[in-house]
């Protein structure tokens, strides 16, 4: 198995991906380790600093960025900014492991962009868009303002699909599981 590769993960919201990346780390012993991002947004009920994201103030954000600290950096959704962090990456690396990214679909493409051939970017996405708006109206915590809002952005992401290296149809949770793992595997071995 290799050391220092990195595995980029993006899906449009309500796809699936935060389950399909949880199963594969629970099952298998793959050496990857997550690159925690920092964010400006409020953390969730649960959410710790430094565990599920660096939690930063905007202007901490911005210092950040003018420092040069991010390999990439997004704003995700106005005014809510996120970067990928370059210690943290070097940190994983250095330390002679893999690392997993679970960024936006722009912040993918331009980690692929720096990385090359050492990034392996993974698009997970839905059958369909409406099968997408099926889910998110099924989950019943979105108005339909934001489920209008989500397919305009799904759209958008689906579109920048093809410039990933692999492109993952979540119909069968199974199925795109496995499917992700073994995409996994090949890079890393
Ligand atoms: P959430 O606020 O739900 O945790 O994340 C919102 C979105 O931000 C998700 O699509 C997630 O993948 C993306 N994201 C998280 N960290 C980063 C990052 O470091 N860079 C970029 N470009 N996107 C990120």
């Amino acid at each position: 198995m290799s050391k220092g590769k990195i595995i980029v993960i993006s899906a449009p919201s309500g796809c699936g991906k935060s389950t399909i990346i949880n199963s594969i780390l629970d099952k298998e012993s793959f050496d990857l380790s997550f690159s925690v991002s920092a964010t400006n947004r409020a953390p969730r009920q649960g959410e710790e600093d430094g565990v599920h994201y660096h939690f930063l103030s905007t202007e901490k954000f911005r210092d950040a960025v003018a420092a040069g600290e991010f390999i990439e950096w997004e704003e995700v959704y106005p005014g809510r900014y996120y970067g990928t962090l370059r210690s943290e990456v070097d940190r994983i690396i250095n330390s002679g492991h893999n690392v997993i990214l679970d960024i936006d679909v722009r912040g993918a493409l331009n980690v692929k962009k720096i990385y090359g051939n050492t990034a392996r970017t993974i698009f997970i996405m839905p059958p369909s868009i409406g099968e997408l708006r099926h889910r998110l109206e099924g989950r019943g915590t979105d108005s339909p303002e934001v489920i209008d809002t989500r397919i305009d952005r799904a759209e958008y992401e689906i579109s920048l699909a093809p410039d990933f290296d692999i492109q993952i149809v979540n119909d069968v949770l199974d199925t795109a599981v496995s499917e992700t793992t073994t995409a996994i595997k090949d890079f890393l071995q």
